[in-house]
């Protein structure tokens, strides 16, 4: 090296930083600690028992739902001029985390009405607005649903081909009300919504990004009709349904946002829901990591605790490191989401795809040093959790069409940087 570059060395400090920081302000951190806490005390011992109730009306919490009503969760996502909480994707992470670790299937009630709440605030106006805010914030129990999957509309709606089209169909009346046909299936909180956010093909000559509209309906409209709730493995303290919809009148204020684009406005809206998914699977997962560590300390075989066993601590290591990488990677694209004018759209993908496939390997080591009475006694409560975590391999779009998603950004982000460079 030459004296004058000793000499004069590159000015190599970091200067501000404005990227994502790994510790949570008072705000979150106090959301962290009640939630938490709250899951603790009312979530998670209830969970176990409600889930097999024969009736799926007695599997939902109601009277919890309402708690997380007074305490402003249920309304966390609409800005605060509406009457909201105004939070930050990073801070729904944070509460859903929380949640999912008492019980999924309670988080993933209320992660679904804090998504729909944001697609309403942002693409809905006038009428429409007003009519949901009102009932929305009137009633604590008021959970809201999003409905795109229909029997044969499935990852088609994840990872669209250029002639890709809803198959519920929405025609115009000259009175500009419109007339709703067709059926969805496996939709969250579909037997108990108070508003249903339905996608319907409505220009049937232009594909789904140019010819599918959005509408808000309401359980009890005439035509409407929930035909079946699933009987799911997993996330069974909500109720997943089938929806039919037969000559469903649509009054004009029933179009949320601008007509036909409907779903081409809220897959740009979507793009948080992903990374809130991958927060939901974390917690859960989490629950089922610390069940292990706990009965690792307390149940002895070859004369010592499982884990002074080697192994048994290797894996509880690992389930640890996985777990962390996992809410690393969450949190960034939280942040990233809202903060970075050059969102990546990997990122969202990215972090369902690795939260997901890292909370069932987390549940399945977790099951694994529960030895037999993983299998034998639900009281362990990982099987739960095991379920619970499975269902997030579709849920939010399946594993695969996630990395499709993310190898198409991939291969378009090296044909951009090969055409800067020639
Ligand atoms: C617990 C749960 C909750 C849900 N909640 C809702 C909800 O609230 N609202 C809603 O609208 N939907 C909901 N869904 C539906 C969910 O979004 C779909 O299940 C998911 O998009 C996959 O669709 P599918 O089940 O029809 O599977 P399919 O599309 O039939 O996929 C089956 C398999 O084939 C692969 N595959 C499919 N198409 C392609 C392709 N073009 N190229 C390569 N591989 C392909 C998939 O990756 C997958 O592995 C929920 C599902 C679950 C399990």
């Amino acid at each position: 090296m030459s004296d004058a570059v000793r000499d004069a060395p590159e000015d190599l400090s970091p200067g501000p930083e404005p990227g994502p920081r790994f510790e949570l302000g008072p705000g979150l951190e106090r959301l962290r600690r009640e939630a938490r806490a709250f899951a603790a005390r009312e979530l998670r011992p209830r969970a176990a028992s409600m889930e097999w109730a024969p009736d799926p009306a007695r599997r939902v919490a109601w009277d919890l739902v309402e708690e997380a009503s007074r305490r402003g969760w249920r309304t966390l996502g609409l800005p605060r001029e509406d009457g909201g909480g105004g939070a930050t994707v990073l801070g729904l992470c944070v509460l859903i985390e929380e949640l999912a670790w008492g019980d999924m299937g309670f988080a993933v009630i209320l992660d679904q009405t804090l998504k729909v709440q944001r697609i309403l605030a942002r693409l809905a106006g006038g009428e429409t607005r007003r009519r949901f805010l009102d009932r929305f914030l009137a009633d604590p129990r008021c959970v809201l649903a999003i409905c795109f999957t229909e029997p044969e509309t499935g990852s088609d709606y994840m990872i669209p081909w250029p002639d890709f089209r809803f198959q519920t169909r929405a025609e115009p009346r000259p009175d500009g009300s419109w007339v709703l046909n067709g059926f969805k299936r496996f939709i969250s909180n579909g037997a108990d919504a108070g508003f249903y956010l339905v996608f319907a093909c409505t220009d049937p000559a232009r594909p789904a990004p140019e010819g599918t509209s959005a509408f808000l309906l309401e359980p009890g409209l005439p035509g409407f009709e929930v035909v079946q709730v699933h009987e799911k493995i997993g996330q069974r303290t909500i109720n997943n349904a089938a929806l039919r919809f037969e000559n469903v009148v649509l009054e004009p204020w029933r179009l949320v946002g601008e007509a036909h684009r409907g779903f081409a406005g809220t897959r740009e809206i979507l793009k948080e829901s992903a990374i809130e998914a991958g927060a939901t699977t974390l917690g859960t997962a989490r629950a089922a990591y610390e069940m292990a560590v706990e009965h690792a300390r307390s149940r002895v075989q070859g004369g010592r605790p499982l884990i002074e066993h080697a192994n048994v601590a290797c894996r509880l290591a690992e389930m640890h490191a996985q777990l962390e990488a996992a809410r690393s990677l969450i949190w960034r694209a939280a942040w990233a989401v809202e903060h970075d004018p050059l969102y990546d759209h990997r990122l969202g993908s990215a972090a369902k795809l690795v939260a997901a496939d890292t909370a069932v390997r987390v549940c399945l080591s977790a099951m694994e040093i529960h030895g037999g009475l993983a299998i034998m006694s639900q009281e362990a409560g990982v099987e739960k959790c095991l379920r619970d975590c499975l269902s997030f391999l579709h849920s939010d779009g399946a594993q695969d069409s996630h990395r499709l998603r993310l190898a198409d950004l991939i291969r378009a982000r090296a044909d951009d940087d090969n055409r800067g460079e020639r």
